[in-house]
């Protein structure tokens, strides 16, 4: 295995320029496409990935949030993986292990009775936004600014309320018409979009903390705001959980944590436990507006697939039986306090976000701040924080950024020191069951290097 600053890509070089000639941009999905080259992985291992050439890094990608116990699967886990995986793998009928995921799910989350699920959070949110519209008879949605809910056209919207438009080539005007994005923890932008639309809106689509944007803390009271005005206009309300889900908050996910229960929820990512999965819960008069039970139309053929309703049960199961949570939450306790303290000696305008097991390293351009105050939720973007104020509380002030600062120092910076985190300033990183305090160490050791 290579040394620090020592590594050879050869290997991934040459996959990297096999892929181009097969494959778009030479990845399966946009983000992984890492300049000058991404690096290929042949394996997992525990909280470790090993790439194509024989280097090992610590992982806080976790393949953008699906492995809450890294690369190192807990025994009952991974037999009842290879159970159904050789059993079938799948059939286009029921099977019992669905029904097994759904009732746990109803038991552990606040909103949620019943649940369908899909195979991506992206079709998670294509399949939520047509229950609102189908339960509510009406047509707009309302997003923030900067959020994502997957590559799906209701979504991909950039502007604002007035002034809106696809965000990609490929989207015709007219289905953007229908999305209004107003900017995250604004109070009033969410009041005065309802006072001019609200019995046009269908629902109010959101993350309840930005997952996608550095990680943005909604602010106290926020959530409960957008949960009266959809009440208050017969509107629903969608938090999108594919990442938060089972992951913030742990069993009864980020809702259970804020207290705000919304009407719908997507998963995504650690309810599959590492396959491809999507599900949207809530409440039966809602849910059963889907198809064959209701008349909003949603079907799949491979929903329901028996090897991830395993994982996805297992996983989740183990968690409710064995201090997981505890475990991740206090690595992620350790390693943000660890970034504060370097982030304050070396680069006091940066900010330290996240919270359980998710972190980010946002290169914000104000400040300094006052570094002294710890704020309880281990991230800097709570009101009563002394360092409030320089921390971003939307997509814009995320967007302002200093991304290329972020590409220079943490890739290949970090990377050559042998941490893989995801390699824009944009997503956030993941801690996992599998790593220990030495990687948490490690970590803190490269980022201070790189700092
Ligand atoms: N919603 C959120 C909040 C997400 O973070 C993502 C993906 N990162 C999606 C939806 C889309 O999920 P998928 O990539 O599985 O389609």
């Amino acid at each position: 295995e290579a040394h620090h600053g020592s590594m050879n890509h050869d290997r991934s070089r040459d996959l990297y320029d096999r892929a181009l000639s097969s494959i778009p941009g030479g990845v399966n999905s946009s983000v992984r496409a890492i300049r000058p080259y991404p690096f290929f992985v042949q394996r997992g291992d525990g909280g470790h990935v090993v790439d194509a050439d024989g280097n090992r890094y610590v992982d806080f990608v976790n393949g953008y949030g699906p492995l809450l116990y890294g690369h190192d699967l807990p025994d009952p886990v991974q037999a009842a993986i290879q159970s159904a995986a050789s059993e079938g793998p799948m059939y286009g009928a029921p099977t019992e292990i669905e029904v097994d995921l759904a009732e746990f799910v109803a038991r552990h989350v606040p909103s949620v009775e019943m649940t369908r699920f899909v195979n991506s959070g992206t079709e998670a949110t294509v399949s939520a936004v047509r229950l609102a519209r189908g339960y509510t008879g009406r047509d707009k949605i309302v997003v923030m600014q900067g959020g994502y809910h997957g590559a799906q056209e209701s979504t991909l919207v950039e502007g604002d309320v007035e002034d809106h438009g696809p965000s990609t080539n490929g989207i015709p005007e007219e289905f953007a018409e229908h999305t209004l994005p107003v900017p995250f923890n604004d109070f009033d932008a969410v009041h005065e979009t309802f006072e001019a639309h609200g019995d046009e809106i269908a629902a109010v689509l959101t993350e309840p903390m930005l997952g996608n944007m550095g990680i943005v803390m909604p602010e106290d009271g926020y959530l409960e705001t957008l949960r009266d005005v959809t009440e208050d206009h017969g509107s629903l309300l969608i938090f999108d959980e594919v990442i938060t889900g089972f992951r913030v908050g742990g069993l009864q996910c980020a809702q259970g944590k804020f207290g705000v229960t919304p009407d719908v929820t997507t998963f995504g990512k650690v309810i599959g436990g590492g396959f491809p999965v999507g599900a949207i819960g809530g409440p039966a008069e809602i849910i059963e507006h889907f198809t064959p039970a209701g008349d909003v139309f949603q079907a799949g053929t491979f929903s329901g697939h028996p090897v991830t309703m395993a994982a996805g049960y297992e996983s989740l199961k183990y968690a409710a039986e064995n201090d997981v949570y505890e475990h991740v939450n206090e690595l992620g306790e350790k390693l943000r306090r660890g970034l504060t303290e370097i982030v304050a000696d070396k680069a006091p305008q940066y900010t330290v976000a996240g919270t359980d097991s998710m972190f980010k390293v946002l290169f914000t351009r104000e400040g300094p701040g006052s570094t002294d105050g710890q704020c309880e939720a281990g991230c800097k973007q709570r009101p009563d924080c002394p360092r409030y104020d320089y921390c971003p509380k939307n997509g814009a002030e995320v967007a302002d950024c200093d991304t290329e600062r972020w590409e220079r120092l943490f890739w290949p910076a970090m990377k050559e020191q042998g941490v893989f985190l995801t390699p824009n300033q944009f997503e956030s990183q993941f801690v996992s069951y599998a790593h220990t305090e030495e990687d948490i160490e490690t970590a803190l050791d490269a980022y201070e290097q790189a700092l």
